[in-house]
């Protein structure tokens, strides 16, 4: 089968031949038709130290897909061949204290297709039946292939109650757009994006964000004035991985108000410590997705028409891997998606 893959530590990535992967007894094999790219696989491919410092090479990496099951384990009795199916791409450990209180995206031995162990950049994926998961027909491939960290923006955006309250959003990647149409969706009053590439911003202003501002030029307590907030936000959604904007969030927060942390630091952050405590800030970090409430929960607020489809920036065929690779690390686009069948 055709499988793009880290062979080694130079930047880049190979399409090669691979044998198919074995099915075992509790396992599904998945057809793979559409793939989204993530910022982890362009640290993968510019072979920064994470996350190639974790990952056995060479490896067939990718985790964002949809595909059609074409073979299932002796032991899987939830799936049959034809299943269409997106899957969570952390494969835990079902041991550890976490996992056994039910609180499975809290794995200490958790595995991640396509970063630690085979991924779906490739004709065919295995993994465990219980990490599949059924893809309505109304959620088209496109957006099927975002699942994953559609996912995530799900798992920041709801871990605070948001209805009627006012949301900062640091980050306008394809991952913080998502988080603003949740937000909207889900009945949020005023939605602030900001972020420092205007390309991005202009996309956010697309989902009907209240603002998207660059805080380079604009400044968050000028938006709040003009908003008539005068107290500060509810609810901060961090996804950038910034210092800046983390530290900007920090300043316009309100007192008990709740920050919920997914972008992940290139450096450390020097934080501005005596704000986050005189405020009171509640600071939660979040990592992946729940399983499987995130997914339940993702699945059917696109069921009832929350539209993501204005982060996905273009398709391209799997052969033409480079292209997408190189447009998508200049960082003006959305989501680009790797065609397989
Ligand atoms: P992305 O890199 O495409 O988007 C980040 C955005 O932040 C960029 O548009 C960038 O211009 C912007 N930014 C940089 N400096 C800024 C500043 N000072 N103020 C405001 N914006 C600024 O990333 P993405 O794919 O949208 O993912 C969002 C973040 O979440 C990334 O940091 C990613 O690594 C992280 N992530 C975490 C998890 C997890 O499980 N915790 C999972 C997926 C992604
Ligand atoms: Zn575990």
């Amino acid at each position: 089968m055709r499988a793009l893959i880290k062979e080694s530590k130079q930047r880049g990535l190979t399409m090669t031949e691979l044998p198919e992967p074995i099915c075992g007894p509790r396992d599904v094999k998945i057809k793979i038709q559409k793939t989204a790219i993530c910022g982890t696989d362009l640290h993968i491919y510019k072979s920064d130290p994470w996350p190639l410092s974790a990952m056995p090479l060479p490896l067939n990496i990718g985790h964002e897909y949809i595909g059609h099951i074409v073979e299932v384990g002796a032991e899987v009795t939830q799936f049959k061949v034809g299943d269409r199916v997106s899957g969570e791409g952390h494969i835990v450990c079902g041991w550890c204290r976490n996992c056994r209180a039910g609180h499975e995206h809290l794995c200490l031995d958790t595995k991640s297709v396509g970063v630690t162990r085979e991924g779906a950049f490739a004709d065919f994926l295995v993994i465990p039946a219980r990490n599949a998961y059924l893809v309505p027909a109304e959620i088209s491939d496109d957006v099927a292939a975002l699942l994953d960290p559609l996912g995530n923006a799900i798992h920041t955006a709801l871990a605070n109650d948001l209805i009627a309250e006012d949301i900062l959003i640091t980050g306008a990647g394809p991952i913080g757009i998502m988080a603003a149409v949740i937000a909207k969706f889900v009945g949020a009053r005023h939605v602030v994006i900001t972020d420092i590439n205007e390309k991005r911003l202009k996309m956010a202003e697309q989902v009907g964000v209240t603002r998207a501002i660059n805080p380079t030029k604009t400044k968050l307590n000028d938006v709040m004035t003009e908003l008539g907030m005068c107290e500060g936000f509810d609810v901060g959604l961090e996804m950038s991985g910034n210092g800046n904007a983390i530290n900007d969030m920090v300043s316009v927060m309100n007192n008990g108000g709740k920050m919920a942390l997914l972008g992940i630091a290139a450096d450390q952050v020097n934080l501005d410590w005596n704000n986050v405590v005189l405020k009171s800030l509640t600071l939660k970090g979040i990592y992946g997705r729940r399983m499987f409430d995130t997914w339940y929960k993702m699945i059917n607020l696109l069921k009832q028409g929350m539209d993501v489809t204005p982060v996905i920036s273009g398709v391209y065929p799997a052969a033409e891997f480079e292209v997408a690779f190189e447009t998508m690390l200049k960082g003006d686009c959305g989501k680009l998606i790797l065609e397989w069948s």
